[in-house]
């Protein structure tokens, strides 16, 4: 009997070794990895670099207080602001934490202004911006809050899609809106262009701030480093974790000097292990396969290819797929029926994918995927559909 508690569904399978986009399971089985942890492995497994960075830095340190500079993180943060829209950067170790950190960022924003009262955060009804007690209010789903009351107060939702719902729903009490740029847990939604722009313009009019939450589709997982630059906006708060780590758990929340100007002095935020050496160097190695000329090119080329070839078998089975969702390599395969068994049976045929709401196949490859391994989960792919026709 095992000791963990039970608030996971877990396969029984479990893995001795990674190499690249392929897992080996204990019981010696290769699996073709389509899920990255979570589009946390966005390099693969053990990716020869960052293993090299990774031990360098633990021979030299692996933590020092944040009662110290650290230049591992210094350099990092520096980058992070030269490639985006932000001006300042605070470390975490977590999604969750990042999202935490992003709405008290917007709130002392306001409070600094002397506002204390414009403190509330409005987020999609059935969002996932993580699981502290904040965050699952913020997303305002009745099954990951229930039994977790007192509510936490200062969150409103509006409903996908429903710009009036939203614009109704903006108070003279409302901080910042609070969105994911592309919806992961809950069926890879993809917010358009067009309205990520409408929101950029709504949050000026209504002098409040824009939090999009890049957890997930961020750090170049749709071709972009971030999802929103497809949108061409900017938004002023975008709380990250996931890819950045390669694997190894970063959170930040990245912010321009004008959001970030509540965070005004020592005590406003802080985290023991956030931005810690080992961390930080990780993080910089992730960044340099990233920023590597061509290297987000080839996202883009590569997805394009695997959504057109998803999208031709779902044109072959059209009583099964309704439809190819998601931009760059966060992909959503949404059935018409329930997902579990499909997603059991491309295991069994050793391709590892997840569920997400709305009854969808989440596939998501490392960044570096080659394209005889898209290949080879397409060829799975075909053959469970086959199996269902
Ligand atoms: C995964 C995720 C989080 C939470 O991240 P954790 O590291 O699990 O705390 C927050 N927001 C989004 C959009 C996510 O996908």
């Amino acid at each position: 009997m095992s000791s963990l508690a039970k608030n996971y569904n877990r396969k029984k399978i479990s893995f001795k070794k990674g190499k690249g986009s392929f897992l080996y399971s204990t019981n010696g089985k290769k699996y073709l990895d389509f899920l990255s942890g979570i589009a946390v492995n966005s390099l693969g497994h053990s990716n020869p670099y960052l293993v090299k960075a990774l031990n360098k830095q633990a021979k030299k340190i692996w933590h020092v207080s944040n009662a110290f500079l650290i230049p591992e993180g210094e350099r990092l943060a520096k980058r992070l602001t030269q490639k985006t829209f932000a001006d300042y950067v605070m470390f975490q170790n977590s999604g969750t934490e990042a999202t935490e950190a992003a709405i008290k960022v917007a709130r002392r924003y306001f409070y600094s202004k002397g506002k204390p009262n414009k403190n509330r955060i409005l987020c999609i009804k059935n969002s996932f911006h993580g699981r502290t007690l904040a965050a699952i209010f913020a997303s305002g789903s009745k099954k990951m809050t229930e039994g977790f009351g007192p509510k936490v107060e200062g969150f409103d939702h509006f409903k996908y899609g429903d710009h009036k719902s939203l614009k109704k729903a903006i108070t003279s009490k409302t901080a910042a809106i609070m969105v994911e740029t592309i919806m992961g847990e809950n069926g890879i939604k993809v917010i358009p262009d067009w309205c990520l722009r409408d929101l950029r313009k709504i949050c000026n009019k209504k002098k409040i701030l824009l939090i999009l939450d890049e957890v997930q589709c961020g750090i170049g997982r749709t071709g972009k480093f971030f999802a929103f630059e497809h949108a061409k906006i900017k938004p002023d708060i975008v709380p990250i974790a996931k890819g950045i780590g390669g694997g190894f758990p970063i959170g930040a929340v990245l912010m321009t000097k004008k959001a970030a100007s509540g965070i005004n002095y020592p005590g406003t935020h802080g985290s023991t292990f956030g931005g810690n050496p080992l961390a930080m160097s990780v993080g910089n190695a992730v960044l340099d396969q990233i920023f590597k000329k061509g290297f987000l090119k080839n996202v883009e080329k590569i997805s394009k290819y695997f959504h057109n070839e998803l999208n031709k078998i779902k044109s072959s089975y059209p009583e099964l797929i309704k439809e190819v969702r998601g931009k760059g390599l966060l992909i959503g395969l949404q059935l018409f029926n329930d997902q579990t068994k499909f997603i059991k049976r491309l295991m069994e045929n050793k391709l590892l994918t997840i569920r997400a709401g709305e009854n969808v196949v989440r596939i998501l490859p490392p960044l570096n995927v080659k394209k005889k391994e898209i290949n080879l989960a397409i060829k799975i792919i075909k053959k469970v559909c086959k199996e269902y026709s």
